[in-house]
């Protein structure tokens, strides 16, 4: 995945925020998600996808998916 954005489009987020600090450029600030009960990233438009916040990412899901 290029971005958390994806993780939250693909329904795999759970809120944690640990990809919230994960972005050098400040890309992420973390919006309460009422559809899904916590909050989730808002992946600013200056983002590149450099996937390193996937990286950050703790989700198990995510890892899965992507390998890591
Ligand atoms: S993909 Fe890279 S630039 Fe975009 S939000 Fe994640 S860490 Fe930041
Ligand atoms: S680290 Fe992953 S599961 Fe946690 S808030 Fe970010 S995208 Fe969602």
């Amino acid at each position: 995945m290029k971005s958390v954005k994806e993780i939250v489009e693909t329904g795999m987020c759970e809120g944690c925020c640990e990809c919230l600090g994960a972005c050098s450029r400040n890309c992420i600030s973390m919006i309460y998600s009422l559809e899904s009960g916590h909050p989730i990233p808002y992946v600013a438009s200056d983002c590149i996808e450099c996937g390193e916040c996937v990286k950050a990412c703790g989700n198990r899901q995510v890892q899965k998916a992507e390998n890591l």
